[in-house]
């Protein structure tokens, strides 16, 4: 397989899908478990290449990455029988007594490129809802993140038959070569300037395609929050995995009479997070450079603030800003650095919403109803948590994805095998029974029957 070339390995893919390969649910589960076998086995592993990539804490890798793909599973060997059954749905009464099914028809192969913050949970759980539709899948990992790309490629290339599932690893350059070919569905994640390459790309074949983006999730405080407890949350949030986390707060919007006792918990709190050894690091050089151009802007660094370019690390920042100019407001930070804005009023939260509206996720931390509601309608964004960050990510009854520039197209449990299935209608008339009012000549008393039998369903 080494040998082949790119679309050689897309036609093996494609053929495996004609074939049937993993269309049964028998076929299907079985794929499933190799996969699951194959993370439990090689734990260790996986945690190693993540350490050495950015130095990620085994805890982490446990909790993010495989945890939520084993879950993921276990969801489907739970489920999929019933979400491939055919679901039988109303028949409008004029339509009587035909009836009518959907069903979920593999989309066939599939793409699915990864990013690299994330580069086992990222890759492999959009892996698990394509095998779970019934597809052939073609996966590309982010080239940044080298040694979980070569982990995933000995899990994948070990265990998958050449026509279920393949794996190229490389950058961009072979990313564009391997969308010369055409697919049935192309899964992205990544940042918004790539996600509109691959968007005109998967335009020029009119491919349906799946984006999952990036973009700056607000944190916003009502002061009647556990302020405590909520600012334990938000810390964690932000400075898991070196705050390199799509769905991490961005920045923290905070009313004005809670900033002495959130200061006053943050240097109680932030002190758990110094532990240089126990933080990741960023993951390149680029990013670095990039993140700490942002500490160059008019505001005051509270806590933290430190760093190293020979290391890449940075220490967890808590920074107060002043406006929504801040250079750290211009951009994702997807570093370990807290912008916070301490507001007057209820106008300061529309302001910074505004300046980079749709967000992949919003966070509201609030005990009182009214300003919940009111936040969750007035700002749109791809998914809402009320008192906690980034948990909602493991409901699998709840769909993730993004809106506006955070993407769109959602998946996890059974929005994962939506977005990996076509919704097939399928209507069955009778043969019994051919009412002729619909067929020529088209008489005059034709059309008055059809009226009042429109009328009498209608009840007009
Ligand atoms: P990226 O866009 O640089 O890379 C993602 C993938 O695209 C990689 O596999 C890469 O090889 C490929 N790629 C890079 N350049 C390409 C090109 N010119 N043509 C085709 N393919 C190309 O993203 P990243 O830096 O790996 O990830 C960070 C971004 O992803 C952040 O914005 C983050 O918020 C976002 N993200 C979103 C989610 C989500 O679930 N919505 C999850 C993680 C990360």
């Amino acid at each position: 397989m080494e040998n082949l070339t790119i679309s050689e390995k897309v036609k093996f893919l494609k053929k495996g899908f004609q074939d049937k390969k993993n269309f049964t649910l028998k076929q299907r589960l079985f794929h499933l478990d190799l996969l699951e076998k194959a993370i439990i086995s090689r734990e260790k592993e996986i945690q190693e290449a993540l350490q050495n990539d950015f130095n990620k804490p085994h805890f982490e890798t446990f909790l993010s990455e495989i945890f939520p793909v084993l879950d993921e599973i276990k969801h489907f060997k739970k489920n999929l029988r019933f979400y491939m059954q055919p679901e039988r749905v109303k028949t409008p009464l004029f339509l009587l007594p035909a009836s009518g099914k959907k069903y979920a028809e593999p989309k066939g192969t599939v793409l699915i490129i990864g990013a690299w913050n994330y580069p086992i949970n990222l890759t492999l759980i959009p892996l698990v809802g394509a095998i779970a539709g019934g597809n052939t899948v073609l996966l590309k990992p982010s080239e940044i993140a080298v040694n979980s790309s070569k982990i995933v490629n000995d899990i994948i290339s070990s265990i998958f038959p050449s026509d279920v599932v393949q794996i190229i690893e490389g950058d961009g350059v072979i990313t564009t070569e391997i969308l010369q070919n055409e697919f049935d569905h192309i899964f992205y994640t990544g940042s918004t300037q790539v996600g509109k390459i691959i968007y005109q790309k998967a335009a020029e074949k009119l491919t349906p395609v799946t984006l999952e983006l990036g973009g700056k999730s607000p944190a916003i405080f009502h002061d009647s929050a556990k302020l405590k407890r909520c600012v334990k949350r938000l810390l964690w949030g932000k400075f898991l995995n070196g705050g390199q986390t799509c769905v991490a707060p961005d920045y923290a919007l905070i009313p004005k009479s809670l900033k002495s006792s959130f200061l006053s918990i943050c240097k109680d709190e932030i002190k758990f997070y110094l532990t240089e050894n126990e933080n990741s690091v960023i993951v390149n050089q680029k990013h670095f450079d990039r993140i700490t151009a942002l500490l160059n802007g008019n505001h005051e660094v509270h806590f933290g603030g430190d760093f190293n370019r020979e290391t890449r690390y940075i220490s967890p920042t808590i920074v107060e800003i002043f406006d929504t100019e801040d250079l750290l407001m211009s951009e994702e930070i997807f570093g370990p650095i807290l912008p916070v804005y301490f507001y007057d009023s209820e106008s300061d939260i529309a302001r910074f919403y505004n300046k980079n509206p749709n967000p992949l996720s919003l966070y509201i931390f609030s005990d009182s109803k009214a300003f919940t509601e009111k936040i969750i309608e007035n700002f749109p964004s791809g998914g809402v948590l009320i008192n906690d960050v980034i948990m909602h990510l493991a409901h699998a009854n709840l769909p993730f994805g993004g809106r506006g520039f955070s993407g769109f197209g959602n998946y996890h449990g059974e929005a994962s095998f939506q977005t990996f299935t076509h919704t097939k209608s399928v209507m069955k008339q009778v043969n019994w029974i051919d009412p002729n009012f619909r067929y020529r000549p088209y008489t005059e008393k034709k059309t008055n029957f059809l009226k009042k039998l429109i009328a009498l369903i209608h009840k007009f």
